[in-house]
């Protein structure tokens, strides 16, 4: 495995692997790696020949307000796991070079950016589709894949793909979760053992919705209605967004069906935000 900070290195060696007839995948990531990332390696490695893994946490997609400085990140710890893959590159681009004096140009996707979590963090979505545009200009993969933890970045970096004509095909990738249910997130670092328990509202509210599909309730209002209050009794924990929404478009619905994503966010002793989100009846992400 080797470690490229250098755009043009980057691209170099995509020039030789093409020479070479060979295919590359890309997970992008922003590293403090955890069994999620690892699980997108091990799909990249069945894609494509080769596999790089992008490492770079994107100042622009934070909010001003926001945890940039304090993002989790342990290179070292990073790169030994990475060397347990079959990863080929590991990408780690500076920002000064992602974003030179004089930068100005972005990508919006524009109406999948207003649902769910952009609501709360608006420009976090420009600038997701703004760093994997260029992350996807610099490697030039033939594939890239995407978990569907961040079920709203999925489908915004699927339109952009759609969209703008990218030679790129998205693959999505199931949620890994820890054995009691709770989504791997770099952020679950910041859960202290008791807010790491209320954190379990999120999972526990995916199999409370299931529950009541199963048992025929497909009216959305009153499916909302029992998760608030389900999760209003975690103390501390307060409610962003409890949605279900059309997995293509984000709008809500008023009816469960197959393609009703059920998404959540929540903040756990106003401090950590976390998100979750899951399909209700035997539906699946989008390809
Ligand atoms: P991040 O480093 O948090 O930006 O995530 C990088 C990639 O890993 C994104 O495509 C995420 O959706 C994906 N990812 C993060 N957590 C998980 C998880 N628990 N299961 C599957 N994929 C994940």
């Amino acid at each position: 495995m080797k470690i490229v900070h250098s755009l043009q290195e980057m691209s170099a060696w995509r020039k030789e692997q093409t020479q070479a007839g060979k295919t590359v995948a890309l997970a992008p990531t922003m590293g403090f790696f955890h069994e999620g990332h690892l699980s997108l390696m091990r799909k990249a490695a069945e894609l494509a020949d080769n596999v790089v893994v992008s490492l770079f946490v994107n100042p622009i997609q934070f909010g001003p307000s926001e945890d940039l400085e304090q993002y989790p990140r342990d290179f070292v710890r990073d790169c030994r796991l990475v060397e347990g893959e079959k990863v080929d590159i590991l990408f780690v681009p500076e920002p000064a070079l992602m974003y030179p004096e004089g930068f100005q140009s972005s990508v919006q996707v524009e109406l999948l950016e207003k649902y769910l979590c952009g609501v709360d963090r608006p420009g976090h979505f420009k600038g997701v589709a703004t760093v994997v545009c260029k992350l996807f200009n610099i490697i030039q993969p033939d594939c890239a894949v995407f978990g569907e933890k961040d079920f709203q970045q999925l489908a915004v970096i699927r339109r952009m793909v759609s969209d703008l004509n990218m030679n790129v095909a998205v693959i999505g990738h199931p949620i890994v979760r820890e054995p009691d249910g709770l989504a791997m997130s770099s952020r679950n670092t910041y859960l202290d053992p008791e807010a790491r328990k209320k954190a379990l509202c999120l999972s526990g509210a995916l199999a409370l919705a299931r529950k009541k599909v199963t048992e025929g309730i497909v009216d959305t209002s009153e499916l909302v209605r029992l998760i608030v209050l389900f999760i209003n009794k975690h103390h501390g924990v307060t409610i962003d967004y409890v949605s279900f929404a059309d997995s293509r478009t984000l709008e809500p619905v008023l009816k469960v069906d197959q393609k009703t994503v059920l998404a959540l966010a929540v903040k756990i002793n106003n401090k950590v935000r976390l998100i979750d989100n899951g399909f209700l009846s035997g539906g699946s992400s989008p390809h």
